[in-house]
């Protein structure tokens, strides 16, 4: 059974995790559970902040491209 939080492979029917000790089977009480989707929703909007950042900026270059084009057509 895959680690949910590192990746790692475990035997079946272990409760944590060997390689980084996280809790393979979701509990009802879920102590640690609440870290782990904010931390990866966090890493999830900052991957798309930078993904609009970068779309921005290409969308900028192929305007001042295309203004640049039309500005040497036009002479
Ligand atoms: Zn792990």
């Amino acid at each position: 059974m895959r680690c949910p939080r590192c990746g790692a492979d475990n035997p079946e029917g272990k409760i944590l995790c060997r390689a980084c000790g996280a809790r393979l089977r979701p509990s009802a009480a879920g102590g640690g559970q609440a870290a782990l989707p904010a931390r990866e929703s966090d890493a999830e909007l900052r991957r798309r902040v930078s993904y609009d950042l970068t779309r921005i900026v290409w969308v900028m270059g192929v305007v001042v491209a295309v203004g640049l084009g039309l500005g040497l057509m036009l002479r």
